[in-house]
């Protein structure tokens, strides 16, 4: 028998960040000879937002071989050391998501569990104080990670807040230098084989067809291929997480400070996220549109600018979801196209990342094996699933007493899997993360603590230990975090040595 044939022509549909970071990634990884063609059309207009990301984000741009402070010069880039809520549990609360960890484990007992312990006895501070990425962001702060162990700067983790639009072209250019092919143009039909309903190729408006072997939509909402083509499916979970429009707006820098952070502060029918940049803030109201009429949230996005606005507000309208499948038949869906959760987590881009990673882990060959497809379509859906659970997280554990939809998410069913994790946290402080899943054990933690779900006890292994002495090693820890996060650069003084921007 003899073995398909290689893939030797990839068209990847779309060139937002998804089509520009598949791009970028392919002509890195795949092998030489192999071309890579991306049609995307001038009068389809991007989403134009997606400016905050998380950690793993690095990890691509290392797989590029990119300078950090090119990028962030590149792109009004600023270093994001987590993300602060403002009145998510309560009104008038905060709490913050730090990345990076939670002090350190005791003789193989977890940080969170001594902490707990000692916070029974009024011994001990807010979490926050023990994570150094938490400090440097409440005092403005940023220095970057060092590798040495020993070092309180290999505690901490960024990542970045760029111009989304700045981003695609940044990806373009490199991945145009190494052989991408752009093409202009709308695709206006796609036509399957008649042996097995593959898709041959697309045929541009003009009627220039351009033929290939493996697709990767990346038509953002409209899913051209996996969906107006192929017809995979979709399923909602718009009964998890109502929200389903957003209204978006940049406004100008209120001065020199830029906080290290995206802040998300919850209104009564959704929240509010501010991305800042070196050139300006980024802003949008995520809302449910049975609870607030599009007016109304737009008057509470400008009513909480902290800058004049730069443009008119501009609307985006959503559903919580996914593609039944990622990967149908020769196409695989990246970014919009294959699913879509809020951007409270800011996930969506490490979303395509990694399904980029698994796309070249299961690289198809021309007989398009079920076995990786069906795998890939697994790893997929139980990643979805493990970040739709932690959203939906944030909106169930509150305790608002305005808006009816707070009290909807406080009191819906939640995903087994999701009630799961919050019950055995909530008894003893117990956390599993299953089947490499995205968010760390800290940020979990962050989270739960800050909505408000204080474990009834602790591991008793902590019990083990003299109350004296471990009040005494977390008032060091807290003592020599908190100077090293004191002594690092301001975060604005930092870029303006390291990464400035050009003046727009
Ligand atoms: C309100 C909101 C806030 C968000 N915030 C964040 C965030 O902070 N962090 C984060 O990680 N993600 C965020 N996201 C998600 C993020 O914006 C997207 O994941 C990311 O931009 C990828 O979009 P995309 O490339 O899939 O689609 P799009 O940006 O919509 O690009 C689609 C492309 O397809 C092309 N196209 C469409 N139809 C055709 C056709 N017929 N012929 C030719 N070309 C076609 C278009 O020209 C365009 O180039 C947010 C999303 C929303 C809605």
């Amino acid at each position: 028998m003899t073995a398909p044939a290689p893939i030797r022509s990839i068209v990847i549909v779309g060139g937002g960040t998804a089509g520009w970071m598949a791009a970028a990634a392919l002509t890195r990884l795949i092998p030489a000879g192999v071309s890579v063609t991306l049609v995307e059309s001038d009068e389809i207009a991007t989403v134009g937002v997606g400016e905050a990301t998380i950690p793993p984000i690095r990890s691509f741009n290392a797989l590029l071989g990119i300078d950090e402070n090119d990028f962030l010069a590149k792109t009004q880039g600023t270093i994001k050391l987590g993300i602060e809520f403002v009145n998510w549990t309560r009104d008038q609360h905060r709490y913050v998501h730090p990345f990076g960890e939670f002090g350190f484990d005791i003789e193989g007992v977890k940080f969170h569990q001594v902490w707990r312990k000692l916070r029974e006895a009024g011994r001990a501070e807010a979490i926050d104080a023990y994570n150094v990425c938490a400090l440097a962001m409440t005092a403005g702060r940023y220095q970057p990670p060092v590798t040495d162990p020993g070092s309180i700067l290999s505690r901490m983790a960024h990542a970045y807040q760029f111009d989304a639009g700045l981003y695609a072209k940044y990806l373009r250019g490199y991945a145009e230098d190494r052989g991408v092919v752009r093409i202009e143009g709308k695709v206006a039909h796609v036509p399957l084989r008649a042996a097995d309903g593959f898709i041959e190729a697309v045929i541009l408006e003009g009627d220039r067809r351009i033929e290939g072997e493996l697709f990767i939509d990346c038509t953002g909402f409209r899913a051209l291929l996996i969906e107006q083509t192929l017809h995979t499916g979709w399923e909602s979970w718009a009964h998890w997480l109502q929200c389903d429009r957003a209204v978006a707006v940049p406004s100008a820098s209120p001065g020199p400070e830029i906080t290290p952070f995206t802040r998300a502060t919850a209104h009564s029918a959704g929240w509010q996220w501010r991305i800042p940049l070196q050139h300006r803030v980024g802003n949008g109201h995520v809302y449910c549109s049975a609870d607030i009429s599009d007016d109304a949230a737009r008057e509470t996005l400008l009513a909480n600018l902290d800058g004049a606005p730069l443009r008119d507000p501009f609307i985006l309208r959503f559903e919580a979801g996914r593609r039944k499948r990622a990967w149908e038949r020769n196409c695989i869906a990246l970014g919009l196209s294959s699913g879509f959760l809020e951007p409270l987590e800011s996930t969506s881009i490490h979303l395509i990342q990694s399904g980029i990673h698994k796309l070249m882990a299961l690289l198809p060959d021309t007989g398009f094996s079920a076995i990786e497809r069906d795998e890939y379509n697994r790893l997929t859906d139980i990643q979805l699933e493990q970040v739709r659970d932690f959203i939906i997280l944030h909106y169930h554990a509150n305790q608002r007493s305005d808006g009816d939809l707070w009290r909807r998410m406080r009191e819906m069913a939640i995903p087994d899997t999701l009630r799961r994790k919050l019950d055995l946290f909530r008894n003893r402080g117990r956390f599993f993360r299953y089947e490499d899943e995205l968010f760390a054990e800290s940020s979990w933690i962050a989270v739960l603590l800050g909505q408000g779900i204080l474990p009834q006890g602790w591991d008793p292994l902590a019990d083990a230990f003299d109350d004296d002495k471990l009040a005494f090693s977390l008032s060091r820890i807290h003592e020599m975090f908190a100077r090293a996060a004191q002594a690092m650069p301001r975060h604005e003084d930092w870029l303006a040595r390291n990464a400035p921007a050009r003046t727009p």
